[in-house]
């Protein structure tokens, strides 16, 4: 047996019921074997077997009374994955579905996506199974800062900096920051996603779904193409799908879908820079469901499906998918249904959105696949910036940090593209991700000795 399917069976024996972690760590020990020939000095020091087991998992009773004086209990984590390369660095996803299954393949996937920023950020993850939705301002405080009342211990600007990710946006970085503030008494880059007004940067919030969408741009001109005339299905409704939409607007590109997880729109109209205003103050500041949209804009509204079910059964043509809702959202027949109408790339802005069943469709029909660790790590690599303008005590332009976020998902994307072709790979995004990202953070490991 090789050295990489070794590891894939031993973590699916060592924790049987973390599909999505089995799933991460697959795609990425597959794309890995190359490596091992090239590499003995990593297989010597067994970096491989390393690289897959968590620095540590931290996880914790969260306590907090709501508006009518009920006592909750929900459940909190912070997987410290690895800090070969910089200080732990990754979201917090605050999601009924959470468990340490889904946070451990989250922080695994983050050590190679933070890696290929070429910024010095170790990867790591957490979240609570705690549900924002339907719950007031007061008792998402209440929440928040009962879990910072434990993280905070844990954490720190040259230890281990978190940031948002699912449910976890402006408001709930707001409550957390503050209440590790009151703590430690330290003003401090510690958490990354922060408002202007106090530590954060420009083009934060813009990206994850921008760097989606400048990714995607690099990848169709290697074929000539860009966004200009383009049918584009985006999904989710969030801070992701939000910027992809208005990043993919700037570039000339035509939005037609959007979802949340109870509906999904379709508008062959387009989702213009007004519509897209509507969808962030709907979701942003009214916190209300998707299908209210289809009510003020003429556009179909399907209840219960995602968009990619959508596209499939309703045959919708699409050139591009920026997938922008959740892992796994997208499976074999959503990839073939994509191909058959006419998709041509797909950028992941979410984390894992699509099964090894569609990665493996896409990979057979030639579509330009850029996965989520290379292309949704915009996210990250200004959440890296933010941390240095924090050090420094300096705010940058707005146009500075979109140049800079530019300039590295350019670099993510030649550092893809050459890592496959000098792993004998050429072209698979997939592969040059997982090895470029894997390398840096190999040979720091192997420059520590075993520790
Ligand atoms: P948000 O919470 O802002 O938005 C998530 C959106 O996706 C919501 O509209 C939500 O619907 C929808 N959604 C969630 N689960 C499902 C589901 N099962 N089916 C359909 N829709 C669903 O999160 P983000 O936009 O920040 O994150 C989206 C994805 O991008 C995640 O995979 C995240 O890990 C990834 N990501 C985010 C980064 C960031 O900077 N924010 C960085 C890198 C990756 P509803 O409104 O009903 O909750």
């Amino acid at each position: 047996m090789s050295v990489t399917n070794d590891i894939i069976k031993k973590v699916k024996e060592n924790h049987p019921s973390q599909p999505e972690f089995h799933q991460a760590v697959e795609e990425v020990m597959l794309s890995l074997e190359p490596t091992v020939k090239k590499h003995p000095e990593f297989v010597k020091a067994n970096i491989y077997e390393r690289i897959v087991e968590p620095d540590r998992a931290i996880l914790f009773r969260v306590p907090w009374v709501d508006d009518k004086g009920t006592v909750h209990v929900n459940r909190g984590y912070r997987v410290q994955f690895n800090n070969a390369i910089g200080p732990y660095k990754g979201g917090l996803r605050f999601h009924p579905s959470v468990n340490l299954g889904i946070i451990k393949f989250l922080g695994f996937e983050q050590i190679f996506k933070n890696s290929l920023t070429t910024l010095p950020m170790g990867g790591g993850k957490g979240g609570c199974d705690f549900d924002p939705k339907g719950k007031s301002d007061n008792e998402v405080m209440k929440f928040c800062q009962a879990f910072m009342r434990e993280l905070f211990r844990h954490i720190g600007p040259d230890t281990d900096v978190p940031a948002g990710d699912i449910g976890v946006g402006g408001r709930e970085i707001g409550f957390m920051y503050g209440y590790y503030k009151k703590l430690r008494n330290e003003h401090t880059g510690v958490l990354t996603g922060k408002g202007l007004e106090w530590g954060g940067s420009l083009i934060r919030p813009e990206a994850t779904g921008y760097g989606a969408t400048y990714l995607a741009a690099e990848m169709l001109a290697t074929r000539k193409m860009d966004f200009k005339g383009k049918t584009v299905a985006v999904s989710g409704a969030g801070n992701v799908a939000q910027y992809t939409i208005e990043k993919v607007n700037q570039l000339g590109g035509k939005v037609i879908s959007v979802c949340d997880s109870s509906a999904t729109i379709i508008d062959e109209a387009g989702i213009d820079e007004k519509k897209k205003e509507y969808i962030m103050d709907l979701k942003n500041v009214r916190r209300g469901r998707i299908k209210e949209y289809a009510t003020k804009h003429k556009a179909t509204c399907v209840e219960g499906k995602s968009v990619w079910d959508v596209i499939k059964e309703k045959g919708i043509k699409v050139d591009v998918a920026l997938p922008g809702a959740t892992q796994n959202e997208i499976n074999g027949e959503h990839a073939e249904a994509l191909v058959k109408n006419g998709c041509i790339c797909v950028a992941e802005g979410a984390n894992m959105p699509s099964t090894p069943e569609a990665v493996k469709v896409y990979q057979d029909n030639n579509v330009l696949f850029g996965p989520g660790k290379a292309a949704n790590a915009g996210g990250v690599a200004v959440s890296g910036l933010e941390m240095s303008q924090n050090s420094l005590r300096l705010s940058w332009t707005r146009e500075e940090v979109d140049k800079r976020l530019q300039g590295i998902m350019k670099s993510i994307h030649k550092s893809c593209l050459d890592a496959a072709e000098a792993y004998g790979k050429k072209g698979d995004y997939v592969a040059g991700a997982n090895i470029a990202g894997f390398l840096k953070v190999a040979n720091a490991m192997l420059a520590y000795g075993v520790v």
